[in-house]
């Protein structure tokens, strides 16, 4: 068994990082396998290395171990380029030049109420897929999946999480209708998260990707591209999500559940444990 933990260096950790990199590392563990963990750092207006510096520390005091060198996905770009070409090559991809307002006018022009969203906000109304594709793949625009010739069959996914444990399938029409032509490669990013966390979930050979609850609707996304792509889908863990006070999931920017927050006012590991509940 091979589990990750794939944090982005966009802010502190907290305890729904600790819960979420504990369950990966207790599972492994368990299982006699391994703990990996991958830099999510594609997004280089955010991403800082003071995160990255904390995220060693404040995993290594949580009692943490992996193998390095560590996979850091700014370095994996040739990588992510190959898969979108093998699907730009398919067929698959068309480039896309609508912007954020282009996209919700488009989406909000039909009869009635608030545009449908998926995984990845508004469904994108397809204003670009039938125009002329170039016939090199270009690198300064973004890329959209076609998800009309992509989704051909039901995707599978074995889930081990609390929620919704078995076999989860989603068919071709709920791939067209909640999710939609999503952009695999953002202009200014020249990749995605989507597949980003696919082509290095494969390159690490991970078994068992556990994450919180609010991939669990990305996840026929991960798994589709996998198949496009010729690549193992692994069984997926998606853990509930440590929520605040009020009930509210905790966000980047609540640093007042950041774990050196808690380190700094003498909390030990155990505490953490308890706080999350394991
Ligand atoms: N990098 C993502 C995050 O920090 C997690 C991605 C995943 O586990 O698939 O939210």
């Amino acid at each position: 068994m091979r589990t990750r933990f794939a944090p982005s260096p966009t802010g502190p950790l907290h305890l729904g990082h600790a819960y979420s990199a504990l369950i990966a590392a207790e599972k492994a563990k368990k299982a006699g396998g391994t703990f990996l963990l991958r830099i999510e750092d594609i997004d280089q207006s955010r991403a800082r290395p003071e995160w990255q510096a904390q995220i060693y520390d404040d995993l290594a005091w949580l009692g943490l171990g992996w193998p390095r060198p560590v996979l850091r996905q700014s370095e994996r770009m040739p990588a992510y380029h190959a898969a979108l070409q093998a699907l730009w090559d398919a067929g698959l991809l068309y480039p896309c030049t609508c912007n954020r307002r282009d996209i919700s006018e488009a989406a909000s022009a039909p009869q009635d109420g608030a545009p449908l969203t998926g995984p990845d906000g508004v469904i994108y109304p397809g204003t670009c897929r039938n125009k002329p594709r170039p016939t090199e793949m270009p690198h300064d625009m973004a890329l959209r999946l076609n998800m009309r010739i992509a989704a051909k069959e039901p995707v599978i996914f074995q889930e081990t999480g609390p929620k919704h444990q078995g076999n989860v399938i989603t068919t071709p029409e709920r791939l067209i209708s909640e999710i939609g032509d999503i952009v695999l490669s953002r202009r200014d990013m020249g990749t995605s998260y989507h597949l980003a966390v696919t082509v290095d979930d494969a390159a690490q050979d991970i078994t068992d990707v556990v994450r919180g609850a609010d991939l669990f609707e990305a996840t026929p996304i991960h798994v589709l591209l996998q198949r496009l792509l010729g690549l193992p889908t692994p069984r997926y863990h998606h853990h509930a999500l440590i929520r605040d006070e009020a009930g509210k999931r905790l966000a980047k920017r609540d640093d007042a559940r950041a774990i050196s927050k808690y380190r700094a006012d003498g909390l030990s590991p155990t505490d953490i444990r308890r706080l999350v509940g394991l």
